[in-house]
């Protein structure tokens, strides 16, 4: 292999040259402490940067034992590292000529723990990271001594600084092994007790602000601590007994007056799907892995989706058994989004009063009075929602501030009192006795099955001009799949824009294998996820490529549903049957 004298010879005598010269570059280079693999030269220096990956041996890496026992640990310390590296690349590289001259770049993971590409760590202790650097250009043309300067000190520096053990120290390492293992295992009681969600005694759940997920940490942040009647204890294998909420299935409001902190609740169960690193606060918090935050969504386009459970002879006699819409409407975009993630498995749904639509959610003993059923075509969520428990198994969890009428169909209320959440249960069904609604349940027919969808292969294109796939992702909420662009504000969920970016490659995999007017749309997702978890998140790119990360077959789902080009069928085209 190539070393870094011939490295550097390379570099001086392509000096001054058209930019071009830079693809000699393509090779494996060994270097001290690593091989780095020049797998792809960017065109010009203003193009996408130049992909490289590191390898490191297990002995350089110099990772403990303890912390490469399990999956889950690895992946714990995957992540760290990636944020390491992260940083020091932030700290380290700096502008090298025009252009990206200079850059080296990483995909940063959040405050979440996922599987993702920039960053993996083997069993056997060696370490790959996939980044970008900028080959830097004086003009359009080879800089050399930058690019030495690049190559053979910004870039081991970063990997001494943050790929190796000894650099971030053992015990950091440990902890963030040790804690995502604790974090996997204890999603997994949740399961096993039968719970909807575990949020831990001393949690920290308010963020620092609305675009900064890391936590809030000043003397006015209240711990989270369990109410006695919702508690209870669990054993972790490394952090030992920890206590907290555990929060059973059925239906549950969370109560309580404006700024005690509801949302912050719900938005806390909304990422325990996720695992959080060390020092996030929420660590200890999680949830039902299929819980699907559920929102308005006003403008959206709605696909063929069954929401006549909710909605019911609307005006000019538009079919809602099938609906479809270029403009939904904030109750109909709300139906749409239970009944789409129903379809893709959802067993747990969230909504806020925040961002629901009201008349999707009431319709008080009054309205009902003035305009009648007949004239009404919604069956609010409050006469819906025991049904969706009673009859399919699918829990809610609902932030109100404003409407007592949910107290009849609870199983439990919980209210939030200067951020301390408080069983309110019993005082709820006394209210409930004494101020009875006066109002009239209006859900008719049980729910009935969702009608499956089959998705029109014509209709998911992911071409742009002669390009046969283009996914580009703008940033963590809006992604073009060739020519159209989905519009994912809404899906709370999604962590990152590397997981918009995998579900984007992942909607082009699907349209190649699997949409073919006689697979339907849970079918695809079972589809999807099998190729991933057999062949890991490399099966999305032809390409080596650090800039994915796992995400829900639910996101995917969302995904699809927002295309605003998708049509579906109810009926496969060749019956196999
Ligand atoms: P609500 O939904 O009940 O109106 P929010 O959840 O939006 O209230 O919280 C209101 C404010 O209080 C937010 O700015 C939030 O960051 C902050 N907050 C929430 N929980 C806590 C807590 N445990 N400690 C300190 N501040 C908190
Ligand atoms: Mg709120």
């Amino acid at each position: 292999m190539d070393t870094i004298a011939t490295l550097v010879d390379l570099l001086s005598d392509i000096d001054g040259r058209g930019y071009k010269a830079y693809k000699n570059l393509r090779r494996a280079w060994q270097f001290p402490d690593f091989v780095l693999h020049v797998d792809h030269v960017q065109g010009d220096p203003f193009a996408a940067p130049t992909r490289v990956r590191v390898l490191l041996p297990a002995a350089t890496a110099g990772l403990a034992n303890a912390a490469l026992k399990t999956p889950s640990r690895r992946m714990g310390v995957a992540s760290l590292l990636a944020r390491r590296f992260h940083d020091a690349a932030l700290k380290t590289a700096r502008r090298r000529g025009s252009g990206k001259s200079g850059a080296i770049e990483i995909e940063a993971p959040g405050q979440e723990v996922l599987a993702q590409s920039a960053v993996m760590v083997e069993s056997d202790g060696s370490v790959e990271a996939r980044f970008r650097i900028g080959l830097p250009a004086s003009g359009r043309r080879v800089h050399a001594g930058e690019a030495t300067a690049l190559l053979t000190r910004d870039v081991p520096s970063v990997v001494d600084e943050s790929l190796r053990a000894d650099a971030i120290g053992h015990d950091i390492v440990i902890k963030h092994a040790l804690t995502n293992e604790d974090i996997d295992v204890l999603r997994a009681k949740l399961g096993e007790h039968n719970w909807v969600a575990f949020v831990a005694d001393g949690s920290v759940l308010p963020r620092r602000s609305g675009i900064d997920d890391r936590p809030l940490l000043d003397d006015s942040v209240v711990p989270f601590s369990s109410p006695e009647s919702l508690r209870a204890e669990v054993d972790l294998p490394n952090a030992g007994q920890i206590r907290g909420l555990a929060l059973p299935p059925g239906v549950t409001l969370i109560v309580g007056g404006g700024y005690h902190g509801k949302s912050t609740l719900l938005r806390a169960l909304e990422r325990g799907i996720y695992n959080h690193c060390p020092g996030d606060g929420r660590e200890y918090v999680v949830s039902d892995p299929n819980m699907v935050k559920i929102r308005a969504e006003d403008g959206r386009s709605v696909a063929g989706v069954d929401i006549s459970t909710f909605i019911d002879g609307l005006p000019g006699g538009r079919d809602t058994a099938a609906f479809t819409t270029s403009n939904a409407s904030g109750s109909t975009s709300q139906a749409a989004a239970i009944m789409e993630a129903l379809e893709a498995g959802a067993s747990t749904l969230l909504l806020d009063e925040d961002t629901s639509a009201t008349n999707f959610m009431i319709r008080d003993r009054r309205m009902q009075a003035l305009v009648p059923k007949e004239g009404e075509p919604i069956t609010p969520f409050v006469d819906r929602v025991r049904a969706l428990w009673v009859e399919r198994g699918v829990s809610s969890v609902i932030v109100l501030g404003g409407s007592g009428d949910y107290l009849d169909v609870a199983d439990r209320v919980i209210a939030m009192n200067e951020y301390r959440p408080l069983d309110v249960s019993s005082e709820a069904l006394r209210v409930a006795a004494d101020f009875p609604t006066g109002r009239h349940s209006e859900s008719t027919a049980p729910l009935g099955p969702v009608p499956e969808r089959v998705p029109d292969p014509s209709s998911v294109d992911p071409s742009r001009g002669r390009r046969e796939a283009v996914v580009k992702v703008h940033d963590r909420n809006r992604l073009a799949l060739g020519k159209e662009l989905i519009d994912l504000t809404a899906v709370s969920q999604l962590a990152s824009e590397a997981q918009t970016r995998a579900i984007g490659r992942a909607l082009v995999l699907a349209h190649r294998n699997f949409i073919d007017d006689n697979t339907s749309v849970a079918e695809i997702l079972v589809l999807i996820s099998g190729m991933i978890e057999e062949g890991g998140l490399d099966v999305l790119d032809e390409r080596l490529v650090g800039d994915l990360a796992m995400f829900r077959p639910l996101e995917f789902a969302a995904a699809l549903n927002r295309l605003r080009t998708l049509r579906v069928s109810r009926d496969r085209s060749s019956d196999g049957l």
